[in-house]
């Protein structure tokens, strides 16, 4: 099944990792670095992650969200959307909402689109891809 990366916005067929190959090594790169350095620093926010690894705030995001560092302090880090702290997700509450509802709209007009597509709406489905993709990166 193909899919755009939520990393890189690139086209790559998903296996279950949630992003392309490529973003999947430098993820993984990043997890070590970013474990060491909030191993050595547990009460880091995750602007401190990106500054001293190197690693994409989404990544740093990421590996919060997914509780890796649950035994070690809590870390901070700006919601991707609106910038306020947040403990857990990607998004502060009110933005989860909004942009759940927003990915939703975009699959289904997206999907409604491409039954479309056929006949006239080329234009159309390309903008909504986008949409989607500025969703993922929280623009
Ligand atoms: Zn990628
Ligand atoms: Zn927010």
């Amino acid at each position: 099944m193909l899919k755009n990366c939520p990393l890189c916005g690139k086209l790559f067929a998903d296996t279950g990792a949630g992003c392309c190959q490529k973003c999947y090594d430098a993820y993984r790169n990043y997890e070590v670095e970013v474990k060491k350095y909030v191993e050595a620093n547990p009460n880091c926010s995750a602007g401190d992650i990106v500054k001293h690894t190197g690693a994409p705030l989404v990544v740093a995001s990421q590996m919060i969200q997914d509780g890796q560092f649950a035994m070690k302090g809590r870390v901070s880090y700006p919601c991707s959307r609106c910038g306020k702290l947040i403990l857990t997700g990607v998004y502060c509450t009110s933005c989860q909402q909004k942009v759940q509802e927003a990915t939703s709209n975009a699959h289904r007009v997206a999907r409604e689109n491409e039954r479309k597509y056929l006949k006239k709406d080329k234009q159309k489905q390309k903008e909504s891809g986008l949409n989607i993709l500025k969703i993922l990166r929280g623009k």
